[in-house]
């Protein structure tokens, strides 16, 4: 059977026009904001009413982080399989697609972007119906780090206790992406620590509220554009109709509820180092063209120059790494489970975007650690997109947990 890989027509539309918008908008600021830490890129604004403009007309679609405007992605229509058994792509293949193409831009504007948080994904997965209509069109930031709880994100210790018709936020939140620009924050809290993990559930904090106080804004490696803010919540009331998904507390199924997200937020996060990885791929081939590198793909890697053989191999990685986030995004738009290929695609976009782009550093010699160009800027970028979302180590640990069928008590 013929395999097709290339992108159907309506994706390949959605492709050229952000690799376009990557192109003449975010390439340009990109050195700009690198150097200007934690100064509001205020060109994304009117590239954000462009990109509102373009769902609200139907033509692009997504679930938030720059694959939609945070409106529920349900609320398009989706094209409806013809027949049983025959596949659709959906909000969440439209993302990534999206995603990766503005991160071949710039990976820390796209972290920016009004509108495209890590939180309207969380809310696109977990809200109900009448939860999407109330917060469609707004920017949602994700806070669920705690100085005590990172990779294990079950160790949280913000509490959420019922006050009548509010719940009431007592805690601290760090490294909270986007959290000092978005109008709201998804907070992870715990109805009941005793309970364990299943009492964790998300809550809808506006950024205005006076009991949410910004601590500080983090100095980074890379992403400098895309603002990182640590928070202290402090009898932060909420109404409780802005609690996600359902207050009861199921033992066996809460946090399975909540962990949901990742498995809509990790093949992004797997998109941002695809496009991240083709930046360095494309800028790297041009260096080595103009120094009179021959890259023959018809010629056998072992009669090519070094640099040649190593640049087809780094393309190879590159390849699977984008086939494993297709895959995963895929699955999700078809209703398939996906937790397993979600951390596939995380684990290998997240290696494979840092390698790419450390080693086109090293191709391209003193040319690729200069300011002139910018892979030594990309090389700072990549890491956090092996961290954040659950680093390498840890999606490792959940697909040896899936493939040897083993609870996270028996392997951690
Ligand atoms: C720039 C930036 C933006 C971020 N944005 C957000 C955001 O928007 N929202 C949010 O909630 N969080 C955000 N984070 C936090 C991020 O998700 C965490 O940093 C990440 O989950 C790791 O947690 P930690 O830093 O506490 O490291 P730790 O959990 O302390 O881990 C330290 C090291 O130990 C390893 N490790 C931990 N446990 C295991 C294990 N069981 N087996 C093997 N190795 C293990 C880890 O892989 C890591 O290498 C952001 C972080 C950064 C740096």
């Amino acid at each position: 059977m013929a395999i097709s890989l290339e992108l159907p027509k309506g994706l390949q539309m959605l492709q050229q026009q952000s690799h376009q918008v990557a192109q003449e908008v975010l390439r340009p600021i990109s050195r700009k904001y690198d150097l200007a830490e934690h100064e509001y890129p205020k060109e994304l604004d009117m590239l954000a009413a462009l990109i509102d403009g373009m769902n609200d007309s139907g033509s692009s679609s997504g679930a938030g982080a720059a694959g939609g405007n945070g409106k529920p992605a349900e609320a398009k229509p989706e094209p409806k399989p013809e027949e049983e058994g025959v596949s659709k792509n959906g909000a969440n293949m439209a993302s990534v697609v999206a995603v990766s193409e503005m991160c071949w831009g710039d990976v820390g504007l796209l972290l920016t972007m009004p509108r495209q948080g890590l939180g309207n994904s969380a809310i696109a997965a977990v809200a109900n119906d009448e939860q999407k209509e109330r917060f469609a069109g707004k920017w949602a930031a994700m806070a669920i780090t705690e100085p005590e709880a990172g990779s294990d994100s079950a160790a949280i210790r913000t509490t959420a206790i019922l006050d009548g018709d509010e719940y009431v936020l007592n805690g601290e939140k760090i490294y909270v992406t986007s959290g000092d620009r978005a109008e709201l924050i998804v907070v992870w809290a715990s109805l009941d620590p005793k309970i364990g993990r299943s009492a964790i559930k998300s809550f809808v904090v506006r950024r205005d509220n006076p009991g949410l106080k910004l601590d500080r804004l983090e100095h980074k490696l890379g992403i400098k554009a895309s603002d990182t803010a640590n928070f202290i919540l402090t009898d932060c009331r909420v109404p409780k109709e802005d609690l996600l998904g359902t207050p009861e507390i199921d033992t066996k199924k809460s946090f399975s509820g909540v962990m949901k997200t990742f498995d809509n937020t990790r093949p992004l996060v797997a998109g941002m180092a695809v496009g991240l990885a083709k930046a360095c791929l494309d800028e790297t081939r041009r260096i080595l063209e103009e120094a009179g590198v021959e890259i023959d793909y018809d010629k056998p890697v072992n009669v090519q120059s070094a640099a040649a053989a190593e640049f087809i191999e780094l393309e190879a990685d590159y390849e699977s790494a984008r086939l494993l986030m297709l895959e995963a995004a895929w699955m999700a738009d078809n209703k398939k489970l996906n937790s397993l290929e979600a951390s596939y695609s995380k684990a290998k976009a997240g290696r494979t975007g840092t390698d790419v782009a450390l080693r086109c550093v090293a191709l391209a010699g003193a040319a690729g650690y200069s300011e002139s160009s910018l892979l030594e800027k990309w090389a700072r970028d990549a890491k956090i997109l092996d961290i954040f979302e659950g680093t390498q180590q840890i999606q490792l640990l959940i697909i040896a947990r899936q493939l040897l069928k083993k609870t996270s008590a028996e392997l951690r």
